[in-house]
């Protein structure tokens, strides 16, 4: 038995049968069995919209495939008598440790968040109260930032083949949908997100992690770039190494690292507003018809340089999706999205959001603790505008020729709207390239302009960057690491978790 890899043009709605009906007629093969090792969709002519099927053929008097498929993440079991405690149960914090607890080390996991069941009540009470639950909210708690989002696992990170292939394998395992592995665009769903970070803790568990839920860490005990306790509460965690991910949005976090000698530097990162639409428009823009049978709901993806200093572009498209009250504190007022995995909602939403640096921002060069109290006041700002998570907001229109909402349009976002002049709530650097940014987006995606958006989106990435060695050990540290989004390093799910696996290879390897 051997393999052949062919690939194929189908219709979208193809069945199973229809696809094994292709192969054969393709090969000549009346016995053989086939799996989809690539799948995108080809949209370019709305007129033959199609998948483009890459598909391994399995039948007797196949040679091997030339290409030997490449070897995956090895984590050697020794039992090493080392402890690690690690912060944040993200991606990049959770893989890090199922990676070490693996490999033989003792790890305890600390989160200030909620497990997922209680976190999701939080989020449900919110969003029907309006009542922020600091440990049961969009950013923390279980699975991090990446639970309650679309969970779209694209990365355009470099060398992170073997982690990823891990991080997708292990999500598999967990219960992710196995098309995972092979669509040029996957993504789980919210509502799979939930189940598959509770298998992954359980998993953990069962192999000795100790996780602690809502417990904060608020102090490293540290001595001469040695660090000897995590603190948290009136506890002290003794370990030999400890690595850090806290995402990007643990201002206190970032304080108390800055405070403890964790170097950083600024860095350039992007804000704007949640840009949403009817899906259908979308689909009609996209596609030319209201929608394709066996593709859920369109996509689309808008860069534009037309500021010409400030690049614009379309951030986290969650399709069939919601706009979701992401507050990382009970006073400051952050949009994002979500979607389930069949992206089957009325509305669909993304980011549209300048790229910046803070000292363009402040208007002055600024350290990075100064540009994290920038990017909190701006939040709070939205905040006060509204005295609660009801969304400002304007329609594109309204933004572009700067006149005020008349009337509060449909939404999927669960707090309310509030009319608001958004051009005058960030800086005009900010409403500049984004005015710039909308004219083109509403050139090249038609409908576009019918859209209304919401504000802030501030949790594009970190405006700042640890300052760390390739192996991810903090500058000036001997066994403190800083992993993830919150590094500076990594953004969205993938790649932070990749960072976190890269970790806690190092630590396994002794590099
Ligand atoms: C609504 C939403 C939708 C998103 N959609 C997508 C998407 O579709 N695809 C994608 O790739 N990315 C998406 N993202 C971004 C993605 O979730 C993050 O990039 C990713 O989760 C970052 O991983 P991380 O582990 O570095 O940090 P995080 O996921 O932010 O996890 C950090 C964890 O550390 C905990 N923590 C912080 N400080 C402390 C402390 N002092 N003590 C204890 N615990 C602490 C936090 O509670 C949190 O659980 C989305 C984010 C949001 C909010």
């Amino acid at each position: 038995m051997g393999t052949r890899i062919i690939d194929i043009k189908a219709p979208t709605g193809y069945s199973d049968e229809e696809l094994r009906q292709m192969v054969a007629r393709k090969t000549g093969l009346k016995s053989f069995t086939w799996q989809i090792e690539g799948k995108s969709l080809d949209a370019r002519k709305k007129t033959d919209i199609h998948w483009l099927l890459r598909v391994a053929v399995n039948a007797v008097g196949f040679g091997q495939p030339e290409e030997e498929p490449a070897p995956g993440l090895v984590i050697p079991y020794e039992k090493r008598n080392k402890r690690v405690v690690v912060t944040g149960s993200g991606p990049a914090g959770f893989f890090a440790a199922f990676v070490l607890q693996r490999a033989g080390f003792d790890t305890i996991l600390l989160e200030r968040g909620a497990e997922v069941k209680k976190r999701e009540q939080g989020i449900i009470r919110f969003e029907r109260t309006g009542t922020f639950d600091p440990a049961a909210n969009y950013s923390y708690g279980e699975g991090g930032a990446g639970t309650f989002s679309d969970g779209k696992l694209t990365s355009r990170s470099k060398h992170i083949s073997k982690e990823r292939a891990f991080f997708i394998d292990s999500y598999i395992n967990a219960g992710a949908p196995a098309e995972i592995r092979y669509m040029a665009y996957p993504h789980v769903g919210s509502d799979n997100l939930r189940r598959v970070v509770r298998a992954l803790r359980d998993q953990y568990r069962e192999m000795g992690g100790e996780i602690r839920f809502e417990t904060t860490l608020t102090d490293l005990e540290t001595e001469k770039g040695v660090v000897s306790g995590a603190v948290a509460g009136d506890q002290s965690l003794a370990a030999d190494y400890f690595i850090i991910a806290p995402g990007h949005s643990a201002y206190d976090t970032y304080r108390m690292l800055m405070r403890r000698g964790v170097g950083f530097r600024t860095k350039n990162f992007a804000i704007g507003f949640r840009a949403e639409h009817l899906q259908e428009e979308i689909n009609r823009a996209q596609w030319g018809m209201r929608s394709l049978a066996g593709v859920k709901a369109a996509e689309y993806r808008l860069t534009s340089e037309a500021d010409g200093s400030h690049p614009v572009y379309s951030f986290c498209m969650c399709p069939g999706g919601m706009v979701v009250p992401a507050a990382t504190g009970p006073e400051l007022n952050i949009v994002n999205g979500m979607s389930n995995y069949r992206r089957n909602g009325r509305f669909a939403n993304a980011g549209c959001v300048a790229g910046i640096h803070p000292d363009q921002l402040a208007g002055k060069t600024v350290s990075p603790a100064e540009a994290l109290d920038w990017l909190e006041n701006l939040e709070h700002s939205f905040y006060e505008f509204s005295n609660g998570f009801q969304a400002p907001f304007c329609t594109i229109g309204n933004f572009l020729a700067g006149t005020e909402p008349s009337k509060i349009p449909e939404t999927s976002y669960p707090l309310g709207l509030k009319p608001a002049r958004l051009w005058e709530m960030v800086p005009p650097v900010v409403t500049h390239a984004l005015r710039a940014g909308l004219k083109d987006f509403n050139m090249r995606l038609r409908g576009y302009g019918s859209g209304i958006l919401l504000g802030l989106e501030s949790k594009t990435s970190a405006p700042v960057q640890a300052l760390r060695e390739p192996n991810g050990l903090c500058i000036g540290f001997e066994n403190l690491f800083i992993a993830g989004e919150g590094s500076g390093y990594a953004g969205g799910i993938v790649s932070s978790a990749a960072d976190g696996i890269k970790i806690a290879m190092n630590l396994v390897n002794g590099d």
